[in-house]
């Protein structure tokens, strides 16, 4: 597995590939690797001759009291994580390799960007979707590899790649979990014992939805109202940030579940603010 930190030298290394005829899958990652990346690079390892990882913790993402100084880092671990998953080449460039002095450029898709994650977060989406874009023009990657746990991301990189033309396949995936429920997330080591013991109720509560869903239940406010309650008794130390009923593709919020829809929810739980969903059928 090679390492490049500057944009030029693996963009040139994926001309090459490419000229020899190889295809490119495109893993972006912000590092400090779980099962939920690993499962991205092996899919990307699958459908494609070359894979690419991309490290990088982009700061024009993180709003100004966020967590960009703290976010866990191990860089020699998720190597030999990569390595071991098959990935070609680590890209992971400094900030100043990425923005150069006075960078002025930004992409946004505001209609998808306003809500959920980003309402809480301004700027995050432009800043992803910045970041993102400039990756698929470093690379020049066919198919790029993105998780159902940030379900607004990947519906705005869909969005963005559909609207610009972007020669390239968004293919998101389920999101793993431990044994218990609780999506893997880099964040959860911000978790103490007690906070770790509650964090399975998330999920435990957006199934819950999904069961009265399933059993008839339409009003996405009253959905709403059960799984709060369960976890106001259940997940004591959490604090919602949003739980909304939406729809899967326009991210439009549902009074209604009559076809598809999705739950998804932000909770603050000690320094850690955890996101997750779930699918309704
Ligand atoms: P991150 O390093 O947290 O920015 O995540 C990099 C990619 O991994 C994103 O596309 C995430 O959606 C995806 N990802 C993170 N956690 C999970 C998970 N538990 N299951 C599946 N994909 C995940």
């Amino acid at each position: 597995m090679q390492i490049y930190t500057i944009p030029a030298e693996i963009s040139d290394q994926c001309r090459k590939w490419q000229a020899e005829g190889k295809t490119i899958a495109l893993v972006p990652t912000m590092g400090y690797y779980h099962k939920g990346h690993e499962s991205l690079m092996r899919q990307a390892r699958n459908c494609a001759d070359k894979v690419v990882v991309s490290l990088f913790v982009n700061p024009t993402q993180f709003g100004p009291a966020e967590d960009l100084d703290s976010y866990p880092r191990d860089f020699e671990r998720d190597c030999m994580i990569a390595e071991k998953n098959g990935v070609d080449a680590i890209f992971c460039p400094d900030s100043a390799a990425m923005y150069e002095e006075n960078h002025a450029a930004w992409v946004e898709v505001p209609t998808l960007a306003s809500g959920l994650c980003g309402a809480s977060r301004p700027g995050h989406f432009r800043g992803v979707c910045t970041v993102v874009l400039k990756l698929f023009m470093i690379t020049r990657a066919d198919t790029a590899f993105f998780g159902q746990k940030d379900w607004q991301q990947q519906a705005i990189i869909k969005r963005m790649v559909r609207d610009l033309n972007i020669p390239l396949q968004v293919i998101s995936l389920p999101i793993v979990r431990e044994n218990d429920g609780l999506a893997l997330s880099s964040r959860n080591v911000y978790l103490s014992e007690n906070e770790r013991a509650q964090a399975p109720y998330i999920y435990k509560g957006l199934e819950l939805g999904r069961t009265l869903a399933a059993a008839g239940e339409k009003n996405a406010e009253k959905l709403r109202t059960a799984i709060l309650t369960y976890w106001a008794e259940n997940l004591p130390l959490g604090k919602p940030d949003y739980l909304s009923v939406i729809h899967p593709d326009s991210l439009e919020i549902l009074k209604e579940v009559n076809g598809p829809a999705l739950i998804a929810c932000a909770v603050h739980l000690g320094k850690a603010r955890l996101i997750d969903n779930i699918l309704l059928k």
